[in-house]
């Protein structure tokens, strides 16, 4: 028999906005426990594997093992693969590192251990116990024995499929038009550029794009994501990959090696995020920028905010919604802005023809940009086909 826990924060999932929570709540002084419903932590891998750096001083992630390759910038192809280079200082969200997805996310729950969580594995949230309303923690299964964990503040750091907010009433539905779904394959014997990782935009990946992120020695994580909504098939994605790899020869000869595909919401964040003795983070919370799809840096940045507002809950004795807004201000006030910007221009960019993409890699190779947001790029864009940029205004 599982004995019942109690403890003062209980975060579920161990990903990197799980291990981040669990980590902050503890370094600041709260009682923690942590499920994964997975035996191994990070294991399997559903991930591209690229990440920015600039954000990791500040939630404490120092540089390790996990580190893949260090990338110089990124490259964006047009249709007609005009090509448009930017340096990783400048471009946004998705390049610096291509990492080791599993020694990442094994290293974040190492951290949070060594910050006195405790963390148990092969362990499942089947439902919420609530009480008067309120969230007070969860039913649970541990290797197939049920038990309970109480907790004041219960944490759904449960990834994109996430249960724990629709169990706790927070609207959490998602249109098809903010849906992306990913499949990639890790291939050896490839000529990509160590320095650099690859995005080729248009058609050749309805609503999304297909990226190419270099793991060193000929290895390459070739993957793609298509908007389900403009696709007949979710498993059209394999198709359309396949494809861009048929045109390219110097993938063609490769091998794959490995294969791995997933959902990766692109909407806008949730409007709720807090409910009474409850908070939601990461892909839970729907945190993955809706422009590039990547969910790493926004999920760790939140985690740290919500770590410690739930540990100081737990100080106040008040896990109250009221309370735990505080999060929810502080979260979006450091990431919203640019979800919700990200999320317009994606709505814009997936009604572009591939001529539209042609001319704007075109008039962006021409320049230097200070950083790439979708500001400067329609600034760019302007001084060379204004007729573009008309029905951007808005952005402007
Ligand atoms: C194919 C693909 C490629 C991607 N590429 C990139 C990329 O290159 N860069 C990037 O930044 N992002 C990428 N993403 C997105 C990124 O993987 C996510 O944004 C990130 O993993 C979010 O972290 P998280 O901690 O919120 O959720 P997750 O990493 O999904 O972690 C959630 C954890 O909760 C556990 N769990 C779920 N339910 C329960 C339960 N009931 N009880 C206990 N445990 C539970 C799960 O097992 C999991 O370990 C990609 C996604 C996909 C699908």
């Amino acid at each position: 028999m599982v004995k019942n826990l109690t403890t003062d924060v209980l975060v579920v999932g161990a990903g990197p906005a799980g291990s981040m929570t669990a980590k902050w709540a503890a370094k600041r002084g709260a009682k923690v426990v942590m499920i994964e419903k997975r035996q191994e932590i990070g294991s399997p891998v559903r991930c591209g594997e690229g990440m920015s750096k600039d954000w990791l001083q500040e939630v404490e992630i120092r540089p390790g093992r996990w580190i893949n390759v260090e990338v110089e910038g990124a490259r964006i192809y047009s249709p007609s693969e005009n090509v448009f280079e930017i340096n990783e200082k400048h471009a946004g969200n998705e390049v610096g590192y291509v990492v080791e997805r599993d020694e990442f996310d094994k290293q974040l729950a190492i951290d949070a251990a060594n910050a006195g969580v405790d963390v148990l594995l092969k362990t499942a949230a089947v439902s919420l116990l609530k009480q008067d309303g309120r969230v007070v923690g969860v039913r649970a299964k541990a290797f197939g024995e049920p038990f309970e964990i109480r907790a004041p503040v219960t944490i759904g750091a449960d990834g994109f499929e996430s249960q724990v907010g629709r169990w706790a009433g927070i609207p959490t539905n998602i249109a098809m038009r903010d849906m992306d779904t990913c499949l990639q394959y890790r291939m050896t014997n490839v000529d990509c550029d160590v320095r650099y990782c690859d995005f080729y935009l248009g058609k050749v990946a309805p609503g999304g794009y297909v990226w190419v992120f270099p793991k060193g020695d000929g290895l390459a994580n070739v993957g793609i994501g298509v908007q389900v909504s403009q696709v007949a098939n979710p498993a059209d994605a394999r198709t359309y990959l396949d494809r861009w790899i048929e045109k390219h020869p110097g993938y063609a000869k490769g091998k794959k090696i490995d294969m791995v595909g997933g959902g990766v919401s692109i909407s806008a964040p949730l409007k709720q995020t807090v409910a009474d003795g409850i908070m939601l983070v990461g892909d839970a919370a729907r945190m993955i920028d809706p422009l590039t799809g990547g969910g790493i840096a926004n999920g760790c940045l939140a985690g740290k905010i919500c770590g410690t507002v739930a540990a100081e809950a737990v100080a106040a004795r008040d896990a109250s919604q009221e309370f735990l807004r505080k999060y929810d201000r502080a979260w979006r006030a450091r990431l919203e802005e640019k979800l919700y910007r990200n999320w317009l221009a994606k709505e814009k960019l997936v009604t572009l023809s591939d001529a539209t993409f042609d001319k704007i890699v075109d008039a962006l190779s021409g320049v230097k940009l200070e950083k790439l947001n979708v500001h400067n790029i329609l600034r760019a864009v302007r001084e060379k086909y204004p007729e573009v940029t008309k029905e951007f205004e808005a952005f402007l």
